[in-house]
């Protein structure tokens, strides 16, 4: 049976930034996948460009039960680490808004530029379409069992993500993996992901684009809101926005509760602005139906549906409306409702909520039950909002415990 110093099931941007962090030690490194190539999530990530990290940092872009310790990994290598890793990698990069991007927006760069950069280490040995099935923990070390063979080793590093993605080998084993070692998991679901809904007008506005302010009401309260493009389309809604609340919805909806939105298709003007605005439109444009003047600002497609809710149609002159009815008019725009009865599985989502809790590894994400035991990336309880904060994860979290692994490796061959 072959042994190594470290064994890193998962070759995702979390296990490959562990095995770069782990090669500075001279350890001799096997780094595993089942997939028949290593870092694939990568090629799909930020619609094909890679959306790297974020200059803009707060915790609160990290979602976990336990943001103590995520900022912890994260003070130990950020994203001006980040940054400078990239550059040792032969990867510039280009910040668009505070969204940083491989500077020719190519995700098959950043993905082969960890590939020849591992290839050529002398200290790791990579085996592709090698899915691990167990991981017996030894006296000393660990045996690693795979469909194509197995292996031992004195240190691991369990980097097999979650399941989110779709067509890629995230299958989720990995909690099994921690699971059969003792390790609890908090419930996955699917985050970053679309809500579907049955209202009755989606099939007419599907593939409609708009900017509004979303509410997110769980059981009629309103708890977040996001602002960015809207998507229509036929089950329901998507877009950044509603990714980034999709997390709390999908909970909620776990949990039996009532879930609706609350959409601002006008946020630039509040309720008297935008009553007064279509006033003077009224009153001064007394040849444009009620379509034309919703079609200064709305999407031709969405402009019946906010009339509907409103209870008037697009050939109503709104000249001979009260002033109740121009209020509703004002509502339909301002907070147009939307009941959520769904939303998208994992092969839709671009994250799993949930996870190994924090709480079971320590500060350099060694297991507390076995020692030698690492975790890093998504299969750790924690899942980053859009702009680049789950793969920031993934380096950050993958440093840290390759460096502690192979620190743990130089301190037991010592003894
Ligand atoms: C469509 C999409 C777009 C995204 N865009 C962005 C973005 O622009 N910016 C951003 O920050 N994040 C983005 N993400 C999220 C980001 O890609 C993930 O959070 C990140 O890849 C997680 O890294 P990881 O290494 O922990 O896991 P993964 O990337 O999932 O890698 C895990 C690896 O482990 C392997 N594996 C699993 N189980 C086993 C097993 N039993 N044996 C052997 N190997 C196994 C898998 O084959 C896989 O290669 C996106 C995700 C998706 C799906």
């Amino acid at each position: 049976m072959k042994s190594y110093d470290l064994i890193i099931v998962g070759a995702g941007p979390a296990g490959m930034s562990a095995a770069i962090a782990a090669s500075e030690e001279d350890i001799k490194i096997l780094l595993l996948d089942g997939s028949d190539k290593i870092g694939k999530k990568i090629l799909v990530t930020g619609n094909g460009k890679c959306n790297l990290t974020n200059s803009y940092q707060d915790i609160a872009c990290y979602r976990t039960e336990t943001p103590d310790k995520v900022l912890g990994v994260l003070n130990l290598f950020g994203p001006s680490k980040t940054a400078g890793f990239f550059r040792d990698l032969g990867i510039l990069t280009r910040d668009k808004n505070g969204y940083i991007y491989p500077y020719n927006e190519q995700a098959s760069t950043v993905r082969d530029a960890f590939e020849s950069f591992i290839r050529g280490n002398k200290n790791i040995t990579v085996r592709t379409g090698c899915h691990v099935d167990k991981i017996l923990p030894l006296r000393e070390g660990f045996r690693i069992i795979t469909g194509t063979g197995n292996y031992v080793s004195t240190a691991v590093i369990l980097t097999t993500g979650g399941y989110a993605g779709p067509g890629n080998d995230s299958d989720g084993t990995g909690f099994g993996l921690a699971g059969c070692m003792g390790h609890r998991l908090i419930p996955t679901y699917p985050a970053l992901t679309a809500l579907k809904s049955s209202a009755p007008f989606l099939k007419k506005v599907r593939g409609v684009r708009n900017q509004a302010n979303i509410s997110l009401l769980i059981d009629e309260e309103p708890l977040y809101s996001e602002s960015g493009e809207l998507q229509w389309t036929d089950y329901g809604i998507s877009g950044v926005a509603v990714f980034q609340l999709s997390r709390y919805a999908v909970i909620a909806l776990e949990e039996g509760r009532s879930v609706s939105l609350s959409l601002d298709f006008l946020r630039e003007m509040d309720r008297n602005q935008l009553y007064e605005y279509l006033y003077s439109q009224i009153r001064n444009c007394s040849y444009k139906d009620a379509g034309e003047i919703l079609k200064g600002f709305l999407p031709e497609k969405l402009t019946p549906v906010v009339l509907r809710e409103a209870h008037l149609s697009t050939h109503d002159n709104l000249i001979q409306v009260d002033a109740d009815k121009l209020q509703d008019l004002v509502s339909a725009i301002k907070s147009f409702p939307l009941r959520i009865n769904g939303y998208m599985g994992y092969e839709k989502a671009q994250v799993t909520r949930g996870g190994i809790p924090f709480n079971e590894v320590t500060d350099h994400l060694e297991s507390i039950l076995h020692t030698g035991l690492y975790f890093a990336g998504e299969i750790l309880d924690v899942d980053g909002t859009c702009g680049g904060y789950n793969l920031q994860w993934a380096f950050s979290s993958g440093n840290v415990s390759g460096k502690a692994a192979a620190e743990y490796i130089r301190k037991n061959k010592e003894t």
